[in-house]
């Protein structure tokens, strides 16, 4: 079944609204076994984005729309559709009424603009909106093809998709194959690097590597399709075991998994508390610890010495001896995680010092890196050479700090 989604708004052609449903739908589509073949993106305008709706219409056999359901007079979708498909609109008497629900509970009257959104093309399946004013509709044609119009705002859309969507859409009896993927997300090597390192296990299509490279991280997606989920997975888990093997130094998260929250459940377990001393990465450490609820049970602070003068006043950082070494140097590292340990009376001292570049102050190579962990056994120091530029080699930092407080904590 091939599917093709029509993204509406002005907004997203001229790039001030990030257009994440196509995201959301193409990731979820995919999962269901429904091949995404196009994406249009059209403005708020009744000529073009009738005639998109009608090439759609030619040739594929889901048409999903996003946005343009709104009150307003640039909300056109739902009338363009009904224009196409020779269907008159009307009225949906519970979408009034559930409209006129979300006003009253919010002490508010419903504007009379706001009727508009409960009128559908006849014979539409309506999808409600628990989270908004735009219900969402499911149209069958004549001739076989299945149109599902819903609105803009992504988390209306999600609550859609979620409640009515995806029952109906898994319902449909002939779904494509299912596409499964896991993704290693790695630090501190170049993409082209990881193709070397993947010599002879990419260039296949099912199962399939692909690289995306974002600052500081490199991910190497592995996606298999099949009948079922299961046989996807199947195909996956030999080349997956292969794949970490080879990339095992460089890896410091699988899919989704949020690094920051697998070192704050360690860190629990172990009963351990953590400070951070931040040069080049000037707080991104302590921030990404910070986004994990509850880290206040092993987050002592964090210490942003960006100057010289903050590494000697505020972390004790004798001056003598750093002027010898330079900012960005294994000792100076070494001191500011002791040194932040001590002064915040942690278990472990995390710290950063880096030339995250354009210019160096020290004549010392963009991307040298040097993270430091003081531990109660010791202090662990490495040198790392960052690919890319300023924002790559900063996040690239944050990530192999990540990297090294875990591999500490599971002994590795
Ligand atoms: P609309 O239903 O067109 O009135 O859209 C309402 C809101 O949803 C606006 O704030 C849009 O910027 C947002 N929106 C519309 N389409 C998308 C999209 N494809 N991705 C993310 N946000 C969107
Ligand atoms: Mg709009």
């Amino acid at each position: 079944m091939r599917a093709e989604l029509i993204f509406t708004g002005t907004e997203l052609l001229l790039g001030q609204t990030l257009n994440t449903n196509a995201q959301y739908l193409g990731r979820n589509l995919s999962n269901l076994g429904i091949e995404v073949t196009l994406h249009t993106t059209v403005g708020d305008d009744w000529d073009r984005m009738a005639a998109v709706f009608r090439q759609a219409l030619g040739r594929s056999d889901i048409i999903i729309t996003t946005g343009g359901l709104g009150p307003t007079s640039d909300d056109l979708t739902k009338e363009t559709i009904a224009e196409v498909l020779g269907l008159p609109m009307v009225l949906h008497e519970e979408s009034l009424a559930s409209i006129k629900q979300y006003f009253i509970v919010r002490n508010n009257e419903m504007p009379a603009s706001n009727i508009k959104q409960a009128y559908f093309p006849k014979g539409a399946e309506v999808l409600p909106n628990p989270c908004g004013t735009a219900p969402g509709a499911i149209i069958k044609t004549d001739n076989k093809k299945i149109v599902i119009i819903l609105p803009g705002p992504p988390w209306e859309l999600e609550a859609i998709y979620e409640n009515s969507l995806l029952p109906f859409l898994s319902s449909l009896p002939v779904r494509g194959d299912v596409t499964r993927f896991t993704t290693f997300k790695l630090t501190g090597i170049r993409e082209e690097n990881v193709q070397e390192l993947l010599n002879g296990l990419d260039g296949f299509s099912n199962p399939e590597i692909s690289y995306t490279a974002s600052p500081g991280e490199v991910h190497v997606r592995i996606s298999a399709h099949a009948k079922t989920s299961a046989e996807a997975d199947g195909l996956i888990k030999p080349l997956a075991g292969e794949v970490k093997r080879r990339l095992k130094p460089y890896i410091f998260a699988i899919d989704n998994e949020k690094i920051e929250n697998v070192i704050g459940e360690l860190l629990k377990q172990k009963k351990l508390s953590i400070a951070v001393a931040e040069s080049c990465t000037a707080g991104l450490v302590e921030s990404r610890l910070c986004d994990i609820p509850g880290c206040s049970n092993y987050l002592k602070g964090g210490i942003v010495c960006y100057s010289r003068m903050a590494k000697e006043k505020i972390l004790n950082i004798d001056s003598e001896i750093l002027e010898k070494h330079g900012a960005v140097s294994e000792w100076a590292a070494v001191s500011m995680a002791q040194n932040v340990r001590r002064l915040l009376d942690a278990d472990l001292g995390l710290a950063v010092t880096g030339e995250a570049g354009p210019t160096t102050s020290e004549s010392k190579p963009i991307g040298l890196v040097y993270i430091a962990l003081a531990t109660p056994g010791g202090t662990i120091c490495r040198e790392y050479k960052m690919p890319g530029r300023r924002t790559a080699i900063r996040q690239g930092a944050v990530n192999a700090s990540f990297k090294m407080i875990r591999h500490y904590l599971q002994g590795i």
